[in-house]
């Protein structure tokens, strides 16, 4: 039963036509892991290096009340770093599951083909150019 609903989702996807084969969304897939690994290992170094100086620059200062306020700026100045990556995460992520749902290399808004040398440059990407000039006009 399940090999009939497969072999019919199967057949579905084929039906929307040109969609990416399984051997090259998977080298895509590869990329994206490694992404995301390496994005992850550079906010813990930024997390680490940041607060890391907070607390040096609080040692030189006498003790007082004001640590604290320092200390929560450092923390603001790690959050608002993280916040760029986070978002980068996300559409990682975002693009995991798309690779999982068989629609990966299309575009989010409009759902046109988003050309390959677009994604190996970055395989991540979830837009054409066009809808993406849009959305970043959007959200500027
Ligand atoms: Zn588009």
């Amino acid at each position: 039963m399940r090999g009939a609903q497969a072999e019919r989702n199967m057949a579905s996807v084929d039906f929307t036509g040109g969609l990416m084969d399984a051997v090259t969304a998977q080298k895509y897939k590869h990329r994206l892991v490694l992404e995301r690994q390496a994005l992850l290992a550079q906010m813990d170094a930024q997390h680490g290096g940041r607060i890391g100086r907070v607390e040096v620059a609080s040692e030189s200062l006498d003790k007082s009340e004001d640590d604290n306020a320092q200390i929560q700026t450092g923390r603001d100045v790690a959050f608002a770093i993280n916040e760029h990556e986070t978002a980068a995460l996300n559409a990682i992520a975002a693009s995991l599951q798309r690779i999982k749902e068989g629609v990966y290399g299309l575009c989010l808004t409009c759902g046109t083909h988003i050309p390959i040398p677009r994604l190996d440059a970055a395989p991540h990407t979830q837009r054409c150019v066009a809808c993406q000039t849009r959305f970043e006009q959007q959200t500027a």
